[in-house]
């Protein structure tokens, strides 16, 4: 059984404050904001990290990025934002990914 957050929020099986969704991709805001917005897109599917990827998961991942450049006036985000993806490594989590399961972190609103 697939004990990820994100796999849950996915399912049903705990909340999330989603703002957009569709076979593929959810997006969602972050329980705990560090920006004025700050929502988390995710693909579906379950992997952590981008050394995981093969030719479809690189393909559904150009697709995520392509989705937040079109939705992102949508979504409120005409004031620009920033993209952030934590990875751990082999040998250390400097970066501090603490969900593993790959997700784009976009921050928006006051300065950042
Ligand atoms: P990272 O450090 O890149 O793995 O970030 C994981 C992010 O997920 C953190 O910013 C958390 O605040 C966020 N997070 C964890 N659990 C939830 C949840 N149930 N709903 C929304 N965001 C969450």
């Amino acid at each position: 059984m697939c004990d990820c957050v994100f796999c849950k929020i996915v399912k049903g099986e705990i909340p999330g404050k989603k703002i957009y969704e569709d076979e593929d991709f959810l997006v969602f805001l972050n329980i705990n904001p560090e920006a004025e917005m700050h929502y988390l897109a995710i693909p579906k599917i379950h992997f952590a990290l981008l050394c995981e990827m093969d030719e479809v998961k690189a393909s559904l991942i150009g697709k995520l990025l392509k989705l937040i450049g079109e939705k992102s006036t949508e979504w409120g985000l005409e004031r620009g934002f920033r993209l952030q993806l934590n990875q751990k490594g082999e040998k250390g989590n400097c970066a501090h990914q603490e969900v593993m399961h790959l997700h784009f972190h976009i921050l928006s609103g006051d300065e950042l």
